[in-house]
């Protein structure tokens, strides 16, 4: 929890500051999550990758999960062309900075 009218922090839960007694508000929340396909971690399509990042698991689990369906329920092909259509792209701007594009070194 946060004050905001002296900027103290409670890590515990408190209602109301102990410095100067104004009620807690919660520190910013992070932006919805949002289902998309992975960039960075993906063997196929990047689906599995993006549940994981999504349920913020291991992407193998979620994979393992997969296939075993895949395997014994024999919709995780057809599951995972539907969610490879259906998932949106990761948009650019939040894309994690991880490639560097190097430039072209052009010679003449
Ligand atoms: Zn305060």
């Amino acid at each position: 929890m946060y004050c905001p009218q002296c900027g103290r922090e409670y890590s515990e839960r408190v209602n109301f500051c102990c410095n100067c007694g104004a009620p807690m508000v919660a520190p910013p929340a992070k932006p919805p999550r949002k289902l998309t396909l992975s960039r960075t971690d993906k063997k196929i399509g990047g689906v599995c990758g993006g549940f994981a990042e999504y349920f913020e698991v291991d992407a193998t689990l979620v994979r393992l999960i997969w296939v075993i369906m895949a395997l014994f329920a024999g919709w995780g092909v057809i599951g995972y062309l539907v969610c490879w259509l259906v998932m949106p792209h990761v948009p650019e701007a939040q894309e994690p900075a991880q490639a560097v594009v190097q430039p072209q070194t052009q010679s003449h």
